[in-house]
Order: structure tokens, then sequence, then C-alpha cells
């Protein structure tokens, strides 16, 4: 197919926001096309500024403990790993790091971890409060994994605002080679779709380059990204974590996963969009190029210095001894070269613009 032919698909999912799975397919299999890449990259860049502007939307992400039950395949925190140094933040740590992300101009915080028992709803309501009271001005991002629909309820009126939970993979066959027997895709799409109906602001997304995955696994994916029409969107590349049974298998590609979130904001034009850590930490570039892709949202490491290394999930993650300030300095610094602003705001999703 010539260059202007996959141009007109661009064209079609830019004015009709969907395409059939073979479309994509197509559009996928020629994302080393450079002028193609380029053509997307310009009109995801172009959709990007019409809904937000320049800004890109500051979180700080605290990543308060790396206990897990679940054992992902692919995932360095699986329970299986037992050289992990597990660790936990109390309330009062997980308060401080906010205040001082506060002071730094966040007016997010994103709370990650395991799935770990020991957080229980009790628990995880008593630091949403917390958090709410001493910071209202803020809004406060869970991504704790699967949990009940009465769970999420009483998360949502505690005051919790957004819920990260990526789907992983849509495609049944390729979730069953990530995830042990006893996890399953149906259960994560259920919790996907109750968070929203909850109201949520809900964060889906996907891996590109895990073991096994085939241009139509991922055609998957965007058709499901369509259907439940998430606000935000995570997606970046499989890296290898040698303490897994994945661990021999290469890491994703930064052309593709780019090229991913170009078609993903074509689609999803509001869709708050980041550039992840782990583009970042598989390219020097990679959070930059992702930006000329259209993406809109990046999660600074907030968590203490001394946890970071041991919220191991992939291997080599960026910027685990610097000083949330001094990286949050240099960050603001380097994304204004690029032309980009950095607000402080909440950067919630834009229902209309
Ligand atoms: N337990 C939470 C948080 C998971 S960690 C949850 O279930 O949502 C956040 C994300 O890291 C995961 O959703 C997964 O997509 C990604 N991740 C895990 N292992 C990875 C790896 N080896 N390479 C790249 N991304 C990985």
């Amino acid at each position: 197919m010539t260059v202007n032919t996959l141009r007109l698909l661009i064209d079609r999912l830019e004015r009709e926001r969907q395409l059939e799975k073979s479309e994509f397919i197509t559009l996928l299999e020629a994302y080393q096309n450079p002028e193609l890449a380029a053509s997307l990259a310009q009109r995801a860049g172009a959709v990007r500024d019409a809904a937000y502007g320049r800004a890109v939307f500051l979180r700080g992400l605290i990543e308060f403990t790396n206990f897990c039950k679940n054992d992902c395949l692919y995932c360095g925190l699986r329970h299986s790993n037992r050289e992990v140094e597990r660790y936990r933040l109390g309330p009062e740590e997980i308060l401080e790091r906010c205040r001082l992300g506060r002071a730094l101009g966040f007016r997010t915080f994103v709370l990650q971890g395991g799935e770990d028992p020991y957080y229980t709803d009790e628990r995880l309501v008593e630091i949403i409060v917390a958090l709410k009271a001493a910071f209202p001005d803020c809004a406060v991002t869970l991504s704790v994994g699967e949990k009940s629909r009465e769970s999420y309820e009483r998360y949502f009126r505690a005051g919790a605002d957004r819920f990260l939970l990526r789907h992983e993979t849509a495609d049944p066959e390729h979730y069953g080679k990530l995830h042990p027997p006893e996890m399953s895709l149906t259960n994560r799409q259920r919790c996907l779709f109750e968070l929203k109906d909850i109201g949520f602001q809900v964060g889906a997304g996907f891996m590109v380059g895990s073991p096994g995955q085939s241009f139509a696994s991922l055609a998957d994916d965007l058709l499901f990204l369509q259907k439940l029409s998430p606000q935000m969107a995570g997606v970046g590349p499989f890296i290898p974590h040698p303490r897994t049974p994945l661990g021999a298998y290469p890491a994703g590609s930064t052309e593709l996963t780019v090229f991913i979130l170009g078609l993903v904001r074509l689609m999803l034009p509001r869709v708050l969009l980041p550039a992840t850590t782990a583009l970042g930490t598989l390219d020097p570039q990679g959070r930059e190029k992702a930006l000329n892709f259209g993406a809109n949202v990046m999660m600074p490491n907030l968590s203490p210095l001394e946890v970071r290394s041991k919220y191991d999930i992939y291997t080599g993650k960026i910027h685990l001894d610097e000083e949330a300030a001094e990286g949050l300095d240099r960050l603001k610094k380097h994304l204004a070269q690029l032309g980009y602003e950095t607000p402080e705001s909440r950067g919630d999703f834009k229902a209309f613009c």
C-alpha cells in the first residue's frame, strides 16, 4: 500500500475517530514507514494542541507498596519473585511526600502499588480522606488493581478522583500468556467499566511488545479503548525483568509505542496520554518522541528515594537516585525548551472543548 493510501486511513481516523480492526492492523504494520509516522505525529500533535494547548500535566507518582499478591508473568513485583525487598509507606510518609509535591507544584498525586492486602479498604479510605483534607485543590489518583465494585465505590465516596488500571491486553489468548490462570481479562474489564460507571476518571492501557503480541492483538487493544472511551490511556513498551518468566524476551519498540500513542490521540482526541517512564527508560529520547505523537502527561517519581529502586517493575527504571525537586526543575526547563507549558493545575479530563 502506498503512503498516500495509508494517510487516507489516518485522515479517516481523525475525522471519524474509529477504524475497522483490519484497518488498524494495516496502519500498525506500516509503523516503520517514516513518512507515515511523520504524518501521524503531525496530526496527533495538532489534535492534542486543539484539545489541551501546549500543556503537559505533571502528576506526582507515589509508589506506596511493592507487596503484591498477584503473579503477572512480566512484572518484577510478582509474588513469586522472592528477591525483592518488600516495603510499605505508612499514611504519614505518604502525606509527607504529598506535602513536598504540593510545594513543588504538583496538583495530582498518583498512589500506585502492588495488590497488597495489608491496604484494606479502611486503610485506603483513611489515606484518601487525609489527602483530600490536606490538599483540597489536588486530585487523587489510585492505581491499586482489581477490587470489587463496593470497594471502588468506597474510594470514590472518600474523595478519590481518578483510577488507573491498564487492561494490559484485550486479546484473551494473549492475556492468558501474560497472567496466571487465576487472573482473568473478563474481571479486569469488569473493573474498568465499573470504575467508569461510578464516576472516576479512568485510565486503561497496555504494554507494547509484550512477548507473543501480534498486530492483531494491538488492534484489539485499540478497539477496546474505543469501546471503553477512558479519560486516560497508559501505553508503554514492555521491558523485560530478569527475575520473571518473561525476562529473556526483547523489549518493545519505541517507534511502535509512539506510533500507537498517535493513533490513540486521533481516536480519543481529549484523552490524557502519558509519555511513560518505561518509554524514557527504553530510549533517552522516548518521552520527547511521545510528546511529538500527542502525549500530554508525565508522572515524575515522588516516592522517597530509599524505596525507588525497590519498586522494580522492569529493568533500569530511570531517575532512581534523583531528588524530586531538582528532577522536576530540570524536567520543566526541558519541556519549556520544547515549547510546552507545565501548568500547576489538576489537569482534569476536559469533557467538552
Ligand atoms: N498493581 C497495579 C499497578 C501495576 S504497575 C495494577 O494492577 O494496576 C503499573 C503498570 O506497569 C502495569 O499496569 C503494567 O502495564 C506495567 N508493567 C508491569 N511490568 C512491566 C514490564 N516488565 N514492562 C513494562 N511495563 C510493565
